[in-house]
């Protein structure tokens, strides 16, 4: 946890949690003591003075790619997975609120009765008025990622770093799970992200990341503080800028 009284380094930041990491190990699904520790650590990093956004994931529901490769049309895929994200942000939205954080969602594909439609200045008044904006609908596009949406939002809002919670600690040589010669690495540029292939985030994501050098902290959110302590400046994963 960050030093009482600590200035946290980052005023603005995007969180992308992806679907997996609210499945926790039932592989799927939101897992009830998983979301709640996630909306712990956020509501840890809003009490600090942090802006903070979220761009949530829905691969734990439904994924367009998937569908598509057992015979759905892939757009209509892509919708359901988007859709699916929404479920995510309403279940991250209902445990933040019961931990006394104000939060809005806002999603990509209008549906007003259950969340503001997505602009710009809006979800930027809501983060100057210490609301948690979260990001729901994906870009609202067949065809893209979370991981997309996440670095597209971070550079709307202006966000200083783009925090990507994952179930790992961070970039590896190779996959730790599979190789045990895996090394860990704890800092990296863009360039030897790319001329490596080490899996940061889709190519897509990546290269906006890159074009407009939005530095990336890739952590495990699994490990308690880890959020509040990556704000507070400390190396904890790795950062690709
Ligand atoms: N998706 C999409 N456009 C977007 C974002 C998401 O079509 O801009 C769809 C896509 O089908 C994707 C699904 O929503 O598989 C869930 O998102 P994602 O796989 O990025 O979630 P995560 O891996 O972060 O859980």
């Amino acid at each position: 946890m960050a030093a009482p009284g600590a200035a946290p380094a980052y005023r603005r930041i995007l969180l992308k949690v992806s679907g997996e990491a609210l499945a926790g190990d039932q592989g799927y699904g939101i897992g009830p003591d998983v979301i709640g520790r996630i909306a712990e650590e956020i509501a840890e990093v809003v009490r600090l003075g942090v802006e903070v956004a979220v761009v949530i994931g829905g691969g734990n529901i439904f994924r367009g790619i998937a569908a598509s490769a057992g015979g759905m049309d892939r757009a209509t895929g892509d919708y359901m997975g988007m859709l699916a994200t929404v479920i995510n942000a309403l279940a991250l939205q209902d445990m933040l609120e019961k931990k006394g954080v104000d939060t809005r969602v806002m999603t990509a594909i209008r549906m007003e009765e259950l969340a503001e439609p997505y602009i710009r200045r809006r979800a930027v008044r809501h983060l100057e008025k210490g609301r948690m904006v979260i990001f729901a609908g994906g870009t609202g596009n067949p065809y893209f990622s979370t991981d997309t949406a996440a670095v597209l939002r971070a550079l709307e809002i202006e966000a200083k770093v783009l925090l990507k919670a994952t179930n790992v600690d961070g970039v590896y040589t190779a996959d730790p799970k599979k190789d045990p010669t895996a090394t860990f690495l704890g800092e990296l540029s863009f360039r030897d992200a790319l001329v490596n292939g080490y899996a940061v985030m889709d190519a897509n994501a990546f290269g906006l990341c890159k074009e407009n050098r939005l530095p990336i902290v890739v952590f495990n959110i699994n490990q308690p503080g880890a959020t509040a302590r990556v704000l507070a400046g400390e190396r904890v994963g790795t950062i690709v800028q």
